[in-house]
């Protein structure tokens, strides 16, 4: 592949450029030819790399964050995981807000990344004082020379995928794409690459992710922020309980709610059907784009593109443990 054909001058340039691969056993006997575009081969082993890397040196260029300075954030774990890499190559301090509901081994491996890490309960109002999102302001306003990276509520989310992920699909699948699968959790990546690729052809379809017990999809097709759709849930990085306005609702076409139990099923599946061993959102896109198919989105000439956020060693002791399964009552 093109991007290790020469020396790297430092891991960040090995952001993006992710590979498509082919999908044989996963979803057998469904009209469609189905890819997935890996996204844990970026050097963070997540999609998260190419948003993280794309607002700081947005801030670099804006004059706004210099060596020494603080970056803080609020994420389930992989932004965190970005930003604390980031930080460590370009010389910034790097805080994290995360929800409790991140599992141990992503808020042990934001430490070895020598990010400070404050942990918040998963289950209170986003406006509450305990939340993720005001504890990442509070730490923002009382740091000088801190910068608040903001991934739910940033245009640069979009922007990064837009340029990078959107046009990767394009050009891997020589304009041949005609539905992609996207997670939806900030909005940012399935946002971006639906602007980019209608922008290219119009009849792509964007076909969203959400999870039970978030408000997305029924925002999506009614424009109101229903309450009564929260609940709590185990997935980690998709859906939400307030509406991100790094999600752009045009971009995408219609969303699919996906369990916990669905998608962690479909997530050990696709480890023995085709040796890909992705994380838990992975599954809810499969799972998702199994719920498609049911309702006849595809034809046999269908060349879908699903995309898979992270990669499965942060979940081990979660979908990958048979013991948290049967606790769960999945297995
Ligand atoms: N999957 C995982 C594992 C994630 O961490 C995220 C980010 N929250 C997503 C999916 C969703 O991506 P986005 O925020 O771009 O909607």
């Amino acid at each position: 592949m093109e991007k290790n054909t020469t020396i790297k001058n430092n891991i960040l340039e090995l952001v993006g450029q992710t590979p498509i691969v082919k999908l044989h056993k996963i979803i057998q006997d469904l009209p469609g030819n189905f890819y997935a575009k890996i996204e844990a081969f970026n050097p963070g082993h997540s999609a998260k790399d190419r948003i993280a890397l794309h607002i700081v040196e947005n801030a670099e260029k804006k004059g706004i964050l210099k060596p020494g300075h603080t970056i803080v954030e609020t994420t389930s774990g992989n932004t965190g995981f970005s930003l604390a890499m980031i930080s460590l190559v370009k010389g910034y301090k790097c805080i994290l807000a995360v929800s409790d509901k991140s599992s141990q081994d992503k808020i042990d491996i934001l430490k070895v990344m020598g990010a400070e890490v404050h942990v918040c309960p998963a289950n209170v109002p986003a406006d509450d004082p305990r939340s993720y999102y005001e504890t990442a302001k509070r730490i923002q306003q009382e740091t000088p020379n801190s910068i608040y990276i903001n991934q739910y509520f940033n245009e640069l989310n979009i922007e990064a995928h837009y340029a990078t992920t959107g046009p990767e699909i394009w050009e891997q699948t020589q304009g041949k794409v005609t539905h992609v699968v996207v997670a939806s959790g900030t909005g940012g990546t399935i946002s971006g690459v639906g602007r980019y690729l209608k922008e290219q052809n119009s009849d792509i379809q964007i076909l969203g992710v959400d999870a039970v017990g978030s408000v997305i999809k029924k925002y999506h097709e009614t424009r109101k922020f229903d309450k009564r759709e929260i609940a709590p849930y185990k997935i980690e990085g998709l859906g939400k309980n307030l509406i991100p306005t790094s999600t752009d609702f045009d971009a995408v076409d219609v969303y699919e709610k996906v369990t916990d139990k669905d998608a962690a099923l479909e997530a050990r599946k696709l480890v023995k059907a085709e040796g890909i061993f992705a994380g838990y959102t992975s599954g809810a896109v499969i799972q998702a784009t199994k719920q498609y198919a049911a309702k006849n989105y595809f034809t046999d000439d269908s060349f879908v593109v699903m995309i898979f956020p992270d990669h499965g060693c942060r979940y081990i002791n979660k979908i990958y443990s048979d013991e948290w399964m049967k606790e769960q009552g999945f297995i």
